[in-house]
């Protein structure tokens, strides 16, 4: 019993499958987007553009309107976010 209720209160707190942006998509692919940042120091974790916070782990980000980037992910519009 745990587990669907858990399952059910996860997808209303986190992002879901349907709302991650898809790395496979024209877009997410034009700008070399990733769910992993291949780059040491910039995440969109530290990115202008991610409105969550950088300990969240998913987040919404200007590029991707109405889809959620993971704060590990990266792409080339990537702009280092002040302080
Ligand atoms: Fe991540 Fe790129 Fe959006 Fe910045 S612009 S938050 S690097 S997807």
């Amino acid at each position: 019993i745990a587990g669907p209720i858990l399952a059910l209160t996860s997808r209303a707190v986190f992002a879901t499958d349907a709302n991650k942006v898809d790395p496979e998509s024209a877009q997410a692919k034009a700008l070399s987007y990733t769910h992993k940042s291949p780059k040491t120091e910039s995440n969109c974790a530290n990115c202008l553009l991610y409105s969550s916070g950088a300990d969240a782990p998913w987040g919404p980000c200007g590029i991707f309107p109405g889809k959620q980037v993971a704060g590990a992910g990266w792409c080339s519009a990537w702009v280092k976010r002040p302080g």
